[in-house]
């Protein structure tokens, strides 16, 4: 045991940290990364806008009107409070250490974003997951006993999921909403390329909670996450938020994207024909089992996942590999959506790597 061993949590010892593949010389399909890049003149605009940043200054710890430009762009109701995470990734630790009372309770949806139960194990929460269905569905009746039974003090479920692609049915959502005792995180971080929302109850309902991001739109790389909810929430979660969380050249990118906002709405409306391409095209490959996705990925069992992947991956395509992962995800892969051209490379290569 190393020195650091024996002074670390014994659960965080235990843990593999987040993999993030090595992508280099490889067409990146692994990640539900927008795969457009900027255009020349969104260029421009981000490079004098970056240009006159105060870099020496710490940034306004409320987003610098970020808020207000995010409530305009996304129909934020104006009766919910917002809060900023650098990604919502922060927004899950924020929402677990605020809420890592004694003998808590994190439940969620499995298989989900694994990031719930990282967080989990980091906050000391105690953590509950109840299997979804095999094709993916919500599986309601166990849900409602595993609140009733653990009194859960956070729900998180991810409408649409990753790494699955369903979303669950509204009205699943709301029974979970009307049971849950605490914390209902409604994780809509794809929600460009999804057909449902509950963002208009952000605010009203008194526990729901609903975390977006701006990575799958297009911009990962400037990590920012936002999440709408009643006023007494996020309050309390703005009390673990650090203070400069979302800093100043991520403010100002996030500014100039807004201001060019419907250059990104026509990127996600092609991701989403690609989608449907996509999924039409492996679901003629035969042994090839496709399931529906209202994210900007497609998930797929495949009759050997790891030789597939392997040979895409030789063939200069790197996916996502959810073999192994869990239980429900045996021989499944995770198709990113790409450009019609890099997704056409992926179905030309797909036949001889099956
Ligand atoms: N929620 C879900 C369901 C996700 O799939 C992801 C990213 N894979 C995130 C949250 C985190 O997104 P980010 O931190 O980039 O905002």
């Amino acid at each position: 045991m190393s020195l650091a061993q024996q002074y670390v949590r014994p659960e965080i010892s235990a843990l593999s940290a987040y993999h993030v593949a090595d992508a280099s010389g490889l067409l990146k399909l692994d990640a539900m990364e927008n795969p457009f890049p900027l255009p020349p003149e969104l260029q421009q605009a981000l490079a004098e806008r970056l240009a006159h940043v105060a870099l020496n200054r710490y940034p306004d710890p409320h987003g610098g009107g970020l808020k207000e430009r995010l409530r305009e762009a996304f129909d934020i109701p104006a009766e919910a409070a917002l809060i900023l995470g650098n990604g919502s990734d922060e927004l899950i630790t924020l929402v677990c250490q605020a809420l890592a009372r004694q003998g808590a309770v994190l439940l969620a949806a499995e298989p989900s974003f694994v990031m719930y139960r990282m967080n989990a194990v980091f906050s000391q929460l105690r953590y509950v997951g109840v299997s979804l269905r095999e094709d993916f569905s919500l599986d309601l009746e166990a849900m409602l006993a595993a609140i009733a039974e653990h009194a859960p003090a956070v729900v998180f479920l991810a409408y649409p999921n990753n790494p699955t692609g369903p979303r669950y049915a509204r009205a699943e959502v709301e029974a979970i909403l009307a049971a849950a005792p605490g914390l209902v995180v409604v994780d809509e971080a794809y929600a460009a390329f999804a057909d449902d929302s509950f963002m208009n109850l952000a605010g009203q309902h008194p526990k729901l909670l609903v975390m977006r991001t701006v990575s799958k739109l297009g911009l990962a790389g400037i990590r920012l996450g936002y999440a709408a909810g009643p006023a007494d929430w996020i309050a309390e979660l703005d009390k673990v938020r650090p203070p400069y969380n979302i800093n100043v050249l991520s403010q100002a990118a996030c500014h100039v994207a807004l201001e060019h906002l419907a250059v990104f709405e026509t990127q996600a409306a092609i991701l989403r024909q690609e989608r449907g391409r996509l999924a039409a095209a492996l679901a003629t490959m035969p042994g090839v089992t496709v399931f529906p996705s209202e994210a900007n990925f497609v998930l797929a069992r495949v009759p050997d996942a790891p030789r597939s992947f392997a040979a895409l991956k030789a063939g200069g395509i790197l996916i996502k590999s959810l073999h192994g992962g869990h239980p429900l995800l045996n021989h499944c892969l995770r198709f990113t959506v790409g450009t019609p051209a890099e997704n056409d490379r992926v179905l030309a290569a797909l036949p001889n790597c099956l």
